[in-house]
């Protein structure tokens, strides 16, 4: 019934790292530019923000956008890739079933690609293709619900039915806008997170999958 397989990284093969590893690297963000920053506008910069929401804290703070949110990617990278040295972003212990599939596998993530390129190589992770979004406002633009990225990794891995699997609200949204079944795979860091839209199935760890296939 199922084609493939495509996978969201961050709560799905890695976890993702905590709030305040953003909040860091968007306040360093703002120090590169000699910028004292609100609370709110971390926040917002620390998140994958809207961009007419950077675009006005830029022009608040007299910054260009596009200098800014690279510089801002960039760090966010950085600290992500620190997370890892650390121990602290690596795979989940059944993360090694994504990878013994029969069918073709990807992933589509909305952190950046710099990063997932990253992730795929420091673990030796054999996908068949793998997405992160571009280091500026146009591939924040295009992140999951868009169904961007997923169009170009089901091209790629030349399937019409995978299934996607993610741990976001927005994972099940970019499968319902793409026309495909999903799972949403609650982990223990996503016990109490609500959806308001319903996935095709809800699985509690990674395990499970291959009987859905
Ligand atoms: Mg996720």
């Amino acid at each position: 019934m199922y084609d493939g397989v495509i996978f969201d990284n961050d709560g799905v093969l890695v976890p993702a790292c905590a709030f305040s590893v953003f909040r860091e690297a968007a306040h360093r963000t703002f120090d590169s530019f000699g910028v004292d920053p609100a609370a709110e506008e971390v926040r917002d910069v620390a998140a994958v923000a809207d961009p007419d929401r950077v675009r006005e804290i830029c022009a608040t703070h007299g910054l260009d956008p596009d200098t800014f949110w690279a510089r801002r990617d960039r760090n966010n990278h950085l600290a992500q890739r620190r997370e890892v040295a650390a121990g602290r972003k690596v795979p989940y212990e059944d993360t090694g079933v994504a990878l013994s599939l029969d069918v073709p596998t990807g992933i589509v993530s909305s952190n950046q690609h710099e990063t997932i390129e990253f992730l795929v190589d420091r673990f030796g992770w054999e996908f068949g293709t793998y997405y992160g979004r571009e280091h500026t406002l146009a591939g924040v633009e295009r992140k999951k619900p868009n169904t961007h990225y997923v169009d170009r990794a089901m091209d790629d891995l030349a399937v019409s039915n995978p299934l996607f699997v993610g741990d976001s609200e927005s994972d099940v949204r970019v499968a319902e806008n793409a026309g495909l079944d999903s799972v949403f795979l609650r982990r223990e860091h996503r016990a109490g997170y609500d959806l308001s839209v319903d996935p095709t199935y809800e699985l509690g760890a990674l395990a499970d999958l291959p009987s859905l296939l």
